[in-house]
């Protein structure tokens, strides 16, 4: 009798276990475990451009906190005639392909920094300014609140503004939608900051798909990559970063920096960048913007394909 008590006793802890009264967890545990599936969190794409990961997490923080602000800033966009300034900024006309270099038959070469803005910002203009570089900046629409200051003293000093994305997710893998929404949302950002912004863009860790490149030029953007990848987001010692520019230096070169990442690989780059800029003049090329190294024509048909969409 004692026996077939034990035996009911355990039969009923194990039912407790399995299937507990509402419980979820451990059926789910259990039964939906399927083995061979991949781990989102391991598919994400870490590519060239993975200084980005860092500023990715850091953007969907800062996101949460600013949605407020966000929604006013769109507001202010849609109530002043911001949205018609931005639409004129869009004046280059449309390539329908990747940009990688500029004209090979000059010796100009465009110095571009991505992911910003970041406290490391004012240290990089400092330093175009003792060296009177005009560079390219793609930034990050979400970053783009925290540093209202540094978008006019990027306008007013003569750089210029590219179109980085707002939440520097992988454009890939985003919806028609979402392209468009990422685009116009950080383009009236920098314009609400004081900012001027081109109609350059640069898809985040450099990915794009054929679907998304489509919309992206639909919706009046060229597509900037670079030619030269001086992997300052890695951390790696000033010299390497040196030689990854000379090693592909070229007429037309395109040069990819970060002003934005982790401690260590901003402070290399800062140390890196007059070095970066005394060697290209070294070899004999002079600094020019993206568009000016590109000679991207001011585009008049760009209004009509804009309202074709
Ligand atoms: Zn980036």
């Amino acid at each position: 009798m004692k026996k077939y008590t034990r035996i009911g006793i355990i039969l009923f802890i194990c039912m407790i276990f399995l299937f507990p009264p509402g419980g979820t967890v451990l059926k789910a545990a259990f039964f939906s475990y399927q083995p061979g599936q991949p781990n989102k969190t391991v598919e994400k794409v870490c590519n060239k451009d993975s200084v980005a990961e860092n500023q990715e997490k850091n953007s969907q923080t800062e996101q949460k906190g600013t949605e407020n602000s966000q929604s006013q800033v769109a507001e202010a966009a849609q109530q002043n005639p911001e949205s018609a300034q931005i639409k004129n900024q869009k004046s280059y006309m449309v390539e329908d392909k990747i940009l990688y270099s500029g004209n090979t038959q000059k010796n100009r070469v465009a110095l571009t920094f991505d992911d910003g803005p970041s406290d490391y910002m004012d240290k990089v203009l400092d330093i175009l300014k003792e060296n009177d570089v005009k560079a390219t900046f793609f930034l990050i629409g979400s970053h783009v609140e925290k540093y209202p200051e540094t978008i006019k003293r990027i306008t007013e000093e003569g750089h210029e503004i590219g179109n980085h994305s707002w939440s520097h997710r992988n454009f890939s893998k985003l919806t028609a939608d979402e392209i468009k929404q990422e685009l116009d949302k950080t383009a009236e950002i920098i314009v609400s900051a004081g900012g001027e912004v081109s109609n350059l863009f640069r898809p985040p860790y450099g990915s794009s798909s054929e679907e998304s490149e489509a919309v992206i030029y639909a919706h009046g953007y060229n597509i900037v990559n670079w030619s030269v990848d001086s992997k300052d987001w890695s951390g790696i010692s000033v010299n390497r970063i040196l030689s990854n520019v000379q090693s592909r230096l070229a007429p037309g070169s395109i040069i990819l920096m970060h002003s934005s990442g982790r401690k260590k690989a901003m402070t290399n780059m800062l140390s890196a960048l007059p070095k970066v800029i005394a060697l290209v003049r070294e070899q004999g090329y002079e600094f020019a913007t993206v568009s000016e190294t590109l000679e991207l024509q001011n585009a008049e048909d760009l209004e009509n394909r804009m309202a074709q969409q």
